[in-house]
């Protein structure tokens, strides 16, 4: 009997210490999962600040950004993306990247696995449309759980346009190069073959060279002129434009003379301007220079300039051959002239007008051309005038 008591309370005693144990183990596991819950709860929280700030980022960024899942379908679009893709808001939200831009090839680019280039460039809304570059990232483990594709576009339309305009300057450059270096050569080559011999085969073949070579230093000097307007700001300094004016149109006027020319100026005294005196010079000599080279004998050249309102106003006017309507638009283009033979027989370079362009937008001003064939042609430089204040 004693025997079955004491087993009892062994038993009992047992009981109540697993009975604790399992009280404390519970206890244990529901802290444990409280703790849980409150991280689980704190990264919730974390997760979506960083989706609120990585959404204002990317609605902030001046790129497109497109997020597509792993069939190509856009999950995501920020404001730029939009934009560019000509979508109304939440306009492209799922669609296949060929609803969203009509590229069946961005599309290819975009699902191709494989080795391959990092970004496509690709046109939106035919030939003229702007030019965008995307650029792809992708990430294994998207939000969704599954892969994910972020595409950035940026408009790389300029870009490209100066490319083209590089390539074609690089071209045109070595290409008038190579014309009297070529002429050059010839005529060394004739020399050598024994037209040495005769004295006056020889000198004409000798002025040749000389007048090739002369080309050869116009470009060279044209080139760096242009490279200086293009990538250094003026030097800006107060000067009297009438007396600059006066200084140029003195130089021309024997030159004139020769031609036949009248060479008059008419401006207002004094003209101050703030500009670079030496770029502006360059500017004058450059356009008066063609008035007196395309206008024939008999004509008149006339160097006119006044003030209107905040601008300083230069015509230089002349009834020279004047340019065919056609040719307007491309006039200031590096290497543009109107009858090749007329601008090499005369000296030119085709670079001059390109120069006064760059100069005159450099100070912020404007240059245009009014002009009719066999009549004779105007050029007219507005350039701010710049007040000088009091010391
Ligand atoms: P170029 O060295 O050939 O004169 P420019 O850049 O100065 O080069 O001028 C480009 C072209 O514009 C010239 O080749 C010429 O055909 C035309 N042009 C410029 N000025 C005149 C003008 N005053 N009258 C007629 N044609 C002009």
């Amino acid at each position: 009997m004693i025997w079955l008591i004491s087993v009892s309370i062994v038993l009992a005693g047992v009981c109540v210490w697993l009975f604790s144990e399992l009280q404390r183990a519970k206890q244990h596991s529901d802290q444990r999962a409280e703790e849980l819950r409150s991280s689980a709860k704190a990264l919730a929280a974390d997760a979506a600040i960083y989706k609120q700030k990585l959404n204002a980022l990317s609605q902030s960024s001046g790129a497109g950004i497109l997020m597509l899942d792993k069939s190509g379908t856009v999950v995501h679009a920020n404001v730029t993306a939009e934009r560019m893709l000509n979508a109304e808001p939440d306009g492209l939200l799922k669609r296949s990247l060929i609803q969203a831009t009509f590229s069946a090839e961005l599309q290819q680019f975009v699902l191709n696995m494989g080795p391959g280039p990092d970004s496509y460039d690709f046109q939106i809304g035919g030939a003229q449309g702007p030019i965008l570059r995307a650029s792809k990232y992708r990430f294994p483990m998207g939000v969704s759980g599954e892969p994910e594709t972020m595409l950035v576009l940026v408009d790389v339309t300029e870009l490209r346009r100066l490319e083209t305009v590089r390539r074609d300057f690089v071209g045109n450059v070595s290409h008038e190069l190579r014309t009297p270096l070529a002429s050059i050569r010839a005529i060394a080559e004739t020399l050598q073959d024994g037209a040495i011999a005769d004295e006056d085969v020889a000198q004409g073949f000798l002025s040749t060279i000389v007048q090739e070579t002369d080309r050869l230093a116009r470009i060279a000097a044209d080139l760096l002129i242009l490279s200086d307007a293009e990538s250094k700001e003026p030097e800006k300094s107060y000067f009297d434009l009438t007396e600059l004016l006066k200084e140029v149109v003195e130089r021309f006027k024997p030159h004139a003379a020769e031609s036949g020319l009248s060479l008059a100026l008419e401006a207002e005294k004094p003209l101050q301007l703030l500009a670079s005196r030496d770029q502006v010079e360059q500017v004058v000599v450059n356009l008066v220079s063609n008035a007196t080279k395309y206008t024939p004998s008999g004509g008149k050249v006339l160097v006119r300039a006044h003030k209107q309102d905040e601008n300083v106003v230069l015509d230089v006017i002349d009834n020279g051959i004047g340019i065919m309507h056609e040719h307007l638009p491309r006039l200031f283009e590096r290497f543009y002239r109107v009858d090749k033979a007329r601008s090499r027989a005369s000296g030119g370079t085709g670079l001059g007008l390109s120069i006064v362009k760059h100069i005159v937008e450099s100070h912020e001003g404007e240059i245009r051309v009014a002009s009719e064939y066999n009549r004779g042609s105007t050029f007219t430089v507005m350039l701010p005038a710049g007040t000088q204040t009091a010391q």
